[in-house]
């Protein structure tokens, strides 16, 4: 694979996952009462009072999305993650848009939620008034595909935008269906670029410099990035001033997330030091395996407050967006799943936007 990081490749800097230690589970509220009081957890946290967290069921479908209510003890709301659960205001309006943060969906395993991520953490975004720029950065194309456009029917696509200096970003910026959200569409001509780039000067900040029009334009930038750690998601992190990493809740997710870690830290020393780890994001959570809740409770153990408070239920609803073209904003848009990417894009406004 061509790029900077092709050979040499270790986990050494990156965070090692510690062993599980015992934790107490629902059934010792009091301890973990204790245990919440040690946490990290900086400003006062808002309590959230259980009547206005939404009812969780035991049917995926019906109770999927939204911040679950695991526990309430001594009416603090402990979540998913283990932590207390701070209220989110909604973003502030804007009267002016510009100065876009740019942030990349990276993690090198493939359906993790990437996509789904940068689809409806943009529809969200823009539902709050920010001027959204998505781009489709993995050559199979799922992001474009996912709100609504037929990869074949795509004239110019973000691999005319790296390669040709007369293709403009206007002349490839599409409106995504959603008021207030562009998409920089991609099929899989992209894959040339890959290889293409390798001959290029400075081929790590092509997209840095294609985007660089943009930045201005719009609130922000989201890269949905290929499942690789090659020279297109070296551009998508040299580019970016953020990144999310959205991992599946299962033990395999955890296994290479010390690579994308190093990668990360490879780029910042590099290419980029304004690059932040902006969050990690559980996904496909099921609130009723054990084994979910202990994925979640190691990422926060290795992560700690990197670990978005928000997390995403597995439903199928997401799917069935995703036949529709559209995201789950609009397709379902009073769905559990729908708010819990409402919350999340108030998480990433207060966290790394300026909310
Ligand atoms: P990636 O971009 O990381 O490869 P995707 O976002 O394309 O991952 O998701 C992979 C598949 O999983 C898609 O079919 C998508 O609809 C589905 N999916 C994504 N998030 C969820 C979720 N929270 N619950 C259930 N299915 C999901
Ligand atoms: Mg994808």
């Amino acid at each position: 694979m061509p790029g900077i990081f092709s050979r040499g490749q270790s986990g050494a800097n990156a965070p090692v996952i510690p062993p599980k230690v015992p934790t107490p589970g629902p059934e010792a509220p009091t301890e973990v009462s204790a245990e919440e009081a040690a946490l990290p957890v900086t400003a006062p946290v808002p309590i959230v009072r259980p009547s206005d967290q939404e009812p969780v069921g035991p049917d995926l479908d019906e109770a999927g999305g939204g911040i679950a209510v695991d526990e309430v003890v001594a009416d603090v709301v402990i979540g998913p993650t283990g932590r207390p659960v701070p209220v989110f205001p909604d973003p502030r309006p804007l009267t002016t848009h510009g100065h876009a943060r740019v942030i990349s969906m990276c993690n090198q395993k493939g359906g993790v939620g990437k996509t789904t991520t940068t689809i409806n953490l943009g529809a969200s975004l823009a539902e709050f008034g920010r001027k959204v720029l998505l781009v489709d950065f993995d050559p199979q194309g799922s992001l474009s595909v996912g709100l609504g456009l037929n990869p074949h029917d795509i004239e110019l696509t973000v691999y005319n935008l790296l390669m040709d200096r007369n293709v403009t970003l206007d002349d490839v910026v599409v409106p995504s269906g959603v008021a207030g959200m562009d998409l920089l569409p991609s099929n899989i001509d992209l894959s040339a670029a890959e290889v293409q780039l390798v001959h290029e000067v400075a081929r790590e900040q092509t997209l840095q410099r294609v985007l660089g029009p943009a930045i201005e334009n719009y609130d922000v930038i989201l890269i949905d990035c290929q499942p690789s750690l090659g020279l297109l998601t070296v551009n998508a992190l040299t580019a970016s001033d953020g990144v999310i990493v959205p991992l599946e809740c299962e033990y395999f997710a955890l296994r290479g997330v010390a690579l994308l870690k190093t990668t990360i830290d490879k780029v910042r020393e590099r290419l980029n030091p304004r690059l932040e780890i902006d969050g990690v994001l559980g996904t496909m959570y099921d609130g009723r395996t054990l084994h979910s809740r202990e994925v979640l409770e190691r990422l926060v153990q290795a992560w700690g407050e990197k670990v978005f408070h928000t997390v995403i239920r597995r439903t199928v609803k997401f799917s069935d967006s995703t036949v529709a073209g559209e995201p789950i904003t609009s397709y379902a848009s009073t769905s559990t799943g729908a708010d819990a990417y409402r919350q999340l894009a108030k998480e990433v406004a207060l966290r790394c936007l300026d909310a």
